[in-house]
């Protein structure tokens, strides 16, 4: 059976599924998006989720056209059609059709798209060997430009560190806010580790609140491992005893490179593994449970 795709309320094949070509996601990128991940038949931290992609729309004025309870039921809907136990399931709201013109209140109601299927970000070597990263030139866009708090569908600037990894003939952009500290990377968080300690940039500086992220940071505190947000340069980069990064699409990947320095002896960290075992544990066990007899064996 081929896949399904939900499209204003339908499921339409996934060959066909189709929106206009007026649709103001397409013309302005105007619009919203989440990246969820669905394992074992859970899918892994729904709520922040949806928390996050009610919290994006506020900030662009996109009138949401589902509750939270019906995008909810929408997305596991799309799972459960797909018959999908493990999969990516990416949500879109875009502000829907309107004119030629930018603003938003010609648009005749917003768009809903949910995709599910299944997504391999990186090689699966570089999960074993380590991923090879430069720094992008691109900076990220200051907090005031375009919040990157904001899951937006503008992701012109990630694809721009995404084709200077491409042109480098590596896995992965580092990223650099407008003053030069450490930000993260084209679609995943950033970490070091110094001395066992574990540091993550904050918020503030204009990253994406990762989901991973998060979860990284609750394990961290689970195996007393200890873990700070804060503000760094590539110099703690380059320096770092490990670096790792995160994000749905790539769950934990670990940096082996930076710029053409090995990071410690170019091999992936043993703590990062230790994170990394500890996170395939949690994704197999927690999670909104998709189909109802799973709801039946264990809760969320
Ligand atoms: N930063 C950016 C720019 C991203 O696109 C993503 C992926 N959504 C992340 C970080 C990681 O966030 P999450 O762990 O919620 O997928």
């Amino acid at each position: 059976m081929g896949l399904v795709t939900y499209v204003n309320g339908a499921f339409v094949p996934k060959d066909g599924a189709s929106i206009s070509v007026y649709d103001h996601g397409l013309l302005y990128g105007d619009g919203i998006f989440e990246g969820i991940r669905a394992y074992n038949g859970r899918a892994f931290r729904l709520e922040e989720h949806l928390d996050r992609l009610f919290d994006s729309a506020k900030t662009i004025m996109l009138q949401m056209p589902l509750s939270r309870e019906q995008m909810r039921d929408a997305i596991l809907e799309t799972l459960r059609r797909n018959d999908l136990r493990d999969a990516y399931i990416r949500p879109l709201v875009t502000r829907g059709v309107g004119d030629l013109g930018l603003d938003p209140r010609r648009s005749k109601g917003a768009t809903v798209i949910i995709i599910a299927d299944t997504i391999q970000l990186y090689p699966k070597e570089a999960y074993v060997n380590g991923l090879r990263t430069v720094t992008a030139t691109t900076r990220k866009p200051r907090p005031d430009a375009l919040n990157p708090r904001v899951k937006s569908l503008n992701y012109l600037n990630s694809i721009m560190a995404r084709i200077e990894a491409n042109q480098a003939g590596v896995d992965e952009a580092i990223m650099l806010t407008a003053d030069g500290y450490v930000c993260e990377c084209s679609a995943d968080n950033i970490f070091v580790i110094h001395d066992g300690q574990i540091w993550t940039p904050p918020p503030f500086l204009g990253i994406l609140a990762g989901i991973t992220r998060g979860a990284v940071l609750d394990l961290a505190r689970d195996l007393e491992i200890p873990a700070v947000e804060r503000v760094f340069t590539l110099h703690d980069v380059y320096s770092a005893d490990e670096c790792f990064l995160t994000g749905t699409g790539a769950e934990i990947g670990p940096v082996v490179e930076v710029d053409g320095r090995a990071i410690a002896d170019g091999r992936p960290g043993a703590l990062t593994g230790r994170l990394i075992e500890a996170f395939h544990a949690l994704v197999r066990r927690t999670g909104t449970p998709i189909f109802p007899t799973e709801a039946r064996v264990g809760g969320a």
